[in-house]
């Protein structure tokens, strides 16, 4: 889809849309067809139109030439901001996706609502539109071959340059989301760590630096309880470590995201039943947002310093497997007694977030991971879970959740749930055996390994996927967590 900002209709064009505010009685002038122009002008006066607040409809008009036009009226009412105006349009999209290959002009008259400005509103339009309009369908051949369904988007307003100056902005986090729900789309045959790593080499160009730990380096680090995790696979685990220098100061205390990167997850030993597991391909969701968050900042030029780590394993049973009652040495030096090989991403994390926090002493970290089915039976589909240690940076991701439309819920830690993790015979034992707070005990396991720095977790096994869809993504991946997190650091350390 391409999507263009001009002063002028493409007069070739499928579908008008005209986006009318409700105060002005003016008609655009930028309308050069008369027929068209007077007929705007006319369903405006309407009482219809004057009463209706979500006054949305579809007509055949003829134009100057007596040709039959199509043309959508659209009431713009007020927004809140930009957010919701995105979220709007996203919602709008499947309506005017009817037919193949549509050249779609939409015009907008000046509409400044309240809050918003009108270059401001027609770039936040346009960008519902894009990120609604992502899908991945690489894999249809020729044999079932697919048509776009909208070719060209052309937005027609008056200030049409500020207008595409701040639509590139937008462009850059939508690659961010765009790289997000590539990474978790793509089957496990295709995305595992080795080819993880070699999908997110697009950063480089970006400007952040990548640094790839192999088995070798994993080993001498003493990653074991990473290690153990994947040591049923016959792909080598990884640890993807990016740093965008957005700052000229030295690269100390950055702000650190980390991600669970199980490209595949059978459960291991303790395997999962068979009935749709093949949603275990995306249990690297936490790792996928990491990559396409450090790509929207490193594409905007974030003025921050950030690092972004992700474990990348494959969890298998095979008969070299980890066992459940095995004990591991985690990097920390903390052993960890395994009763269940399915409870394998807090044991990645473990290592991943010990080492980020040992070796950059970061001012937070915040990590991502699809770590628990509990947090879908505690809050469906709608909310991440929230867990931290620190008050002030839970309330900074809430803000920011909020104003995004990105929504995340707070839950407790406290040392009696940290109590259930206790093992007699070893420092912890991976799960509780107890049939509560699954999700709580699982970021009580976490926080054992990150010490005393600012730490929030973020536990998105709900909303990674969605079958429906959201008002900006269709069924499929939702790069949840990018833009929220993007949000995070512009709002607060930039
Ligand atoms: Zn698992």
């Amino acid at each position: 889809m391409e999507i263009t900002f001009s002063n002028k209709i493409d007069n070739n064009f499928s579908l008008l849309v005209v986006l009318a505010s409700k105060k002005s009685e003016k008609n655009s002038s930028l309308i050069s067809d008369k027929s068209i122009k007077d007929f705007v002008s006319k369903i405006k006066k309407l009482p219809e139109f004057k009463k209706q607040k979500n006054f949305s409809e579809n007509f055949f008009v003829n134009d100057d030439k007596n040709k039959l036009r199509r043309v959508h009226l659209l009431k713009i009412d007020d927004f809140k901001n930009c957010v919701e105006v995105e979220a709007f349009s996203g919602q709008k999209f499947a309506s005017f996706e009817t037919a193949k290959n549509l050249n779609i002009n939409i015009i907008s008259e000046d509409i400044n609502l309240k809050n918003i400005k009108n270059e401001e509103f027609i770039s936040a339009f346009a960008s519902g539109f894009n990120l609604k309009n992502y899908s991945f369908r690489k894999y249809r051949s020729e044999v079932r071959k697919i048509k776009t369904s909208i070719k060209k988007l052309n937005f027609i307003c008056s200030n049409f340059k500020s207008a595409q100056k701040l639509f590139n902005e937008y462009e850059k986090i939508s690659k961010g989301v765009f790289l997000t729900r590539d990474l978790v789309s793509e089957p496990a045959n295709k995305i595992y760590p080795e080819s993880f790593v070699e999908n997110c080499r697009i950063l480089a160009k970006a400007g952040v630096e990548l640094e790839v730990f192999d088995e070798k380096k994993l080993k001498k680090l003493k990653m074991k309880a990473l290690l153990g995790v994947a040591q049923g696979s016959v792909k080598p685990a990884r640890v993807l470590v990016m740093k965008w220098k957005g700052l000229k100061s030295s690269f100390k205390n950055p702000l650190a995201f980390v991600g669970k990167g199980v490209t595949f997850d059978t459960g291991g030993i303790s395997l999962k039943p068979s009935g749709g597991m093949e949603d275990m391909k995306w249990d690297m969701g936490g790792a996928a947002v990491v990559s396409g968050l450090m790509y929207a900042l490193a594409l905007r030029k974030a003025k921050a310093n950030v690092i972004g780590i992700v474990g990348l394993v494959e969890n298998m049973p095979d008969g070299n497997a980890q066992r459940p009652g095995d004990i591991v040495t985690s990097m920390s030096g903390q052993t960890i007694e395994v009763l269940n090989t399915d409870a394998e991403g807090r044991l990645v994390l473990a290592d991943v977030l010990w080492y980020v926090n040992k070796f950059y002493k970061p001012e937070l970290i915040v990590d991502l991971a699809t770590l628990t089915g509990a947090i879908i039976v505690a809050l469906g589909s709608r909310y991440a879970g929230l867990f931290s240690n620190s008050d002030d940076l839970a309330n900074k991701l809430l803000k920011s959740s909020t104003y995004i439309k990105e929504l995340i819920w707070r839950l407790p830690l406290d040392s009696e749930f940290d109590k259930l993790l206790n093992c007699n015979i070893a420092d912890m034992k991976n799960i509780t055996g107890t049939r509560g707070a699954g999700s709580i005990t699982a970021a009580q396991f976490l926080k054992r390994f990150v010490g005393d720095t600012k730490w929030a977790h973020l536990d998105i096994a709900g909303v990674t996927w969605s079958n429906s869809g959201t008002s900006i993504s269709r069924s499929g991946g939702t790069g949840f967590g990018v833009r929220l997190l993007n949000n995070f650091v512009k709002e607060n350390y930039e």
